[in-house]
């Protein structure tokens, strides 16, 4: 098990553009061990999706697990471990949803974004298989969030309104979610 250091805003690594994987670079044993550093900072952290140039890898993957127990995250159901690499992503369903969005490279801080809310992912699985999957509601806020890391996008870059930008701490979440979504 090894922890990696995530990156926080700031860093040029995360404003860059992440290349592709090739067939056999998902199948090679570095990538392998990749992998498990990515679920093992990603736990440590207790965030719900890490994506390699977090870690300062300029590759296209990216791994989102939802868990009913996170605390950043409540009313959160549990999801399937997800393993995404070289991802394409298309939007089935434009209406914006906003949620309270955080980062493990934007630490202590919230801001409300508004995005797709269904979006289809086209990419290679953990074994270089093709899958798709099809993401609504809050999944397809987190897989949009995470993937916009592998084109050197920040939540912060989608805001409308920087006023919500927010310390966790200051937040008193339920009267400010309801002021926003009203
Ligand atoms: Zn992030």
């Amino acid at each position: 098990m090894s922890v990696k250091e995530i990156l926080r805003m700031g860093n040029p690594l995360l404003r860059k553009e992440a290349e592709d994987f090739t067939i056999e670079e998902i199948k090679s044993p570095e990538t392998k061990l990749l992998l498990e550093d990515m679920w093992d900072s990603l736990e440590v952290a207790g965030g719900i999706g890490l994506a390699a140039p977090q870690i300062g890898i300029l590759k296209k993957l990216a791994v989102i697990k939802l868990s009913e127990e996170s605390d950043r995250y409540p009313d959160m159901e549990d999801s399937e471990p997800y393993v995404i690499f070289n991802p394409k992503v298309s939007v089935v369903d434009e209406t914006e949803q906003g949620f309270w969005e955080g980062c493990l490279s934007v630490p202590g801080l919230r801001g409300f974004v508004e995005r797709p809310r269904s979006i289809r992912v086209d990419f290679l699985d953990e074994n270089a298989v093709p899958r798709t999957i099809e993401a609504e509601d809050f999944l397809a806020t987190v897989f949009q969030h995470e993937l916009d890391h592998l084109v050197g996008k920040l939540y912060v870059d989608r805001m409308k309104d920087i006023k919500t930008l927010m310390f966790e701490e200051e937040m008193v979440f339920d009267e400010i979610k309801e002021e926003v979504l009203d």
